[in-house]
């Protein structure tokens, strides 16, 4: 298949594996007449991904940036807060803050595990400070020790997105449950999908409780008067066809993890001892996850943009890293202080083909048009 030019066919970015299992589960819902979020389907999800993640409770949502505007709400973050954020995160971790009314206050990345640096942390927290968002960035475990430790001594919240990371561990707890509350995303090019969605999870009652509420109209959930609406809330109702799709995905999800890792350990095989390329850090005690294969480059003689230029024209799809958001325009007005680490992992950052159908084949290819050109290059 990759001999000739012509019939050679595209290797994108990312691809989601929708296979038998999803179609079968996705009929069987259809079939049922149970299409919105009411019936089991949704129940069961929240129940297997609270057990997959290893917290108490879940609530199913319908995409990962409204899991994280559940969770500001719940703690009751809102105006005249500041909330700390790494600047190198998408965009929605950042815009979830704003949303409520409260002031994003920005850390860099530390190049131990390209997370929020916590060397960093305590010097931006003030007396308006009331909660973190860790972002387990590229499916890397930020260092939660640390940061639990100074969250604990200035009395301030954890959020988790863990939109990048399912399934990674931080010594024996899986991302998501370390923090008061995890949030994930289950859109097309994560490690699971619903298409769209996404999951909150806590341990705690009261949390749970108070997004249940506000999740769904603000309505009681077991319903013993219809209609009446004790506070004013949101609809981020997940539908149990997404569910069906994320209860399969869920059931195949090690095999998913196991596969990406073998991509990881390909790709660094057959790059290895390339000049000017860097993988992503491996930190001790922690077990990350390859939702991306990321590499840096970072000897000066490789254009970034001109690689990129390369691979494409090979058939070969991929995404430079992400910009910091402190950079964004609206956001221009938070940002204090210089972010060298994110505007360096940003600038020399390049994400590989990734994704479950990926072959081996694919990547060996991959891996090549990039040592030619990096030998071209020197
Ligand atoms: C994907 C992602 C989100 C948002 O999830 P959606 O489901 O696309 O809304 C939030 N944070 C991070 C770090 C993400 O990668």
């Amino acid at each position: 298949m990759l001999k000739n030019k012509k019939s050679r066919k595209k290797i994108p970015v990312s691809a989601p594996d929708i296979g038998p299992l999803e179609k079968k589960y996705v009929a069987e819902v259809m079939n049922s007449g149970w299409v919105s979020s009411v019936g089991p389907k949704v129940k069961e999800f929240e129940q297997l991904f609270s057990k997959f993640v290893e917290t108490k409770y879940a609530i199913a949502v319908s995409n990962g940036t409204v899991a994280l505007d559940l969770a500001l709400e719940a703690l009751g973050i809102g105006e005249g807060d500041e909330v700390v954020v790494p600047t190198l995160t998408f965009a929605a971790t950042v815009n979830s803050v704003i949303h409520r009314g409260a002031k994003p206050i920005f850390v860099d990345s530390s190049l131990y595990d390209w997370d929020m640096d916590p060397q960093k942390l305590e010097s931006v927290i003030s007396k308006k400070t009331k909660a973190i968002i860790v972002v387990h960035l590229y499916g890397i475990p930020a260092q939660m020790v640390k940061i639990m430790e100074i969250a604990k001594r200035h009395k301030l919240f954890i959020i988790e997105d863990a939109a990048e990371a399912h399934g990674a561990l931080y010594g024996k707890k899986m991302v998501g449950s370390i923090g008061n509350i995890g949030c994930f995303s289950f859109f097309a090019n994560k490690v699971i999908t619903t298409g769209e969605g996404g999951m909150c999870v806590t341990n705690s009652k009261r949390l749970y409780e108070k997004m249940k509420l506000i999740y769904s109209h603000g309505a009681k959930p077991n319903k013993s008067i219809y209609y009446f609406h004790p506070v004013i809330g949101h609809n981020f109702r997940m539908t149990s066809i997404q569910a069906a799709l994320g209860i399969a995905q869920l059931k195949r999800i090690k095999q998913f993890l196991k596969t990406r890792e073998i991509h990881e350990n390909l790709y660094r095989r057959f790059l290895k001892n390339i000049p000017g390329i860097k993988f992503s850090p491996r930190p001790s005690g922690v077990k990350p996850i390859y939702w991306m294969h990321s590499i840096l480059l970072d000897g000066a003689s490789v254009d970034r943009k001109k690689l990129i230029m390369a691979l494409k024209k090979q058939g070969i799809e991929t995404r430079q890293f992400l910009y910091p958001i402190h950079k964004m325009p609206y956001c221009l007005k938070y940002a204090q202080g210089l972010f060298p680490v994110s505007e360096y992992l940003s600038k020399t950052g390049i994400n590989l083909p990734s994704g479950v159908s990926l072959r081996e084949k694919e990547i060996i290819y991959i891996t090549d048009v990039i040592k030619k050109f990096v030998k071209k290059a020197i």
